[in-house]
């Protein structure tokens, strides 16, 4: 573990905006919240945040992307295309850093996605250790409160210093560019690393009842329960933001837009979410989650059976953003979670 004070990192970050190498990301306040931003310079900078907007997959994953452009003058000419900004994202808590791991997983199981994991070979991720947490979140329970791994840097707040992990040669090489003044730590400072991760696991407003082990069983249990589904949906708008904000939602979907002279077009992709009505509808007009009882049942099953089964994680990170965004305030997936601990079978 090293150490630098707060003024050296910050000149640190301003010599890599001025080297323009990379973009250089960080967590900015805008309106009285977060977002992830490009820096202008490091005094923008906000560390002590509690939660952003939207996580950082959207460097990864934009919102929109073209993934090939065509011509069809004289037969069809198609090209790849894949715009990749090497990028350094400063600010990242543990629970997106996990997020990030899962999607790594999803985007690299066969067929690898090379739109992705282009973009993130790219990206040099410093995280960050929690200082706040926001009211909605239980990342402490789903155990992302800390992270191990996933980094290739990671700060922690000691007042007018930071401690500094080294999570990868990436991380540490960054250090060694320009004339860095950091130091190794000494014991103390390791202790109160140590420290400042236990106590944040217990700042947490809202938890989990249970281990989160179990909820691929209880789920498994409750998908039958028409009457337990229908009840909690009741008040859903369709509207989609509870997956638009998920850190671990990553579904997309794909169009072809053709030129009115319909020599040339492109291929694009978008966001997209099992909650909308439109997600499942398939030509004809099939519609195999046509009720918002089923998509607000698929999107549970998704996050605590479905993904786990597949990639053995439980694809919710605790960070709160659906429960905090959705209008009519029946996204927590505590609330979900918990009732369903309470109504099992044993
Ligand atoms: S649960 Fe809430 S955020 Fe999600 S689609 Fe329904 S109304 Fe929108
Ligand atoms: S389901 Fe909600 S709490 Fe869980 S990771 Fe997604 S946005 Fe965060």
């Amino acid at each position: 573990m090293k150490v630098i004070k707060k003024e050296d990192l910050k000149g640190f970050i301003d010599g890599l905006i001025e080297k323009g190498e990379r973009e250089v990301v960080g967590v900015k306040s805008k309106d009285s919240k977060y977002v992830f931003d490009t820096l202008e310079d490091a005094e923008e900078l906000e560390l002590d945040y509690d939660v952003t907007i939207l996580p950082p997959k959207k460097y990864f994953m934009p919102q929109r992307e073209t993934l090939v452009e065509y011509k069809t003058k004289k037969g069809i000419d198609m090209e790849a295309v894949n715009e990749v900004i090497p990028r350094i994202i400063i600010g990242v808590h543990p629970y997106d850093l996990e997020a990030i791991k899962q999607m790594d997983k999803v985007f690299a199981d066969s067929p690898e996605d090379y739109n992705y994991s282009e973009k993130r070979s790219k990206s040099i991720l410093i995280g960050v250790n929690m200082q706040k947490t926001s009211e909605w979140s239980f990342a402490g329970s789903m155990g992302n409160a800390t992270i191990d791994d996933g980094y290739d840097l990671m700060l922690t707040d000691l007042g007018d210093k930071y401690a500094v992990e080294i999570g990868s040669s990436k991380g540490r090489e960054l250090l060694d560019e320009g004339s860095l003044k950091i130091r190794d730590a000494e014991p103390e400072e390791i202790e109160e690393v140590e420290n400042i991760e236990e106590d944040i696991k217990n700042k947490f407003e809202k938890e989990l009842d249970f281990s989160p082990e179990k909820l691929p069983w209880l789920l498994a249990q409750k998908y039958g329960d028409e009457d337990f589904w229908e009840e909690n949906a009741e008040d859903c708008y369709s509207c989609g933001t509870c997956n638009i904000v998920c850190p671990t939602c990553y579904c997309f979907d794909v169009q072809d837009f053709n030129d009115i002279s319909l020599e040339e077009g492109e291929r694009m992709r978008q966001w997209d979410g099992c909650m909308l009505e439109a997600f499942a509808e398939v030509a004809g007009g099939e519609n195999f989650r046509e009720e918002r009882a089923e998509r607000y049942r698929h999107r549970y099953m998704r996050k605590g059976r479905y993904l786990y089964n597949r990639f053995g994680d439980i694809a919710c990170v605790g960070c709160g953003r659906c429960s905090s965004q959705c209008v009519p305030d029946i996204a927590d997936p505590t609330d979900i979670f918990n009732k369903l601990w309470r109504d099992k079978d044993e």
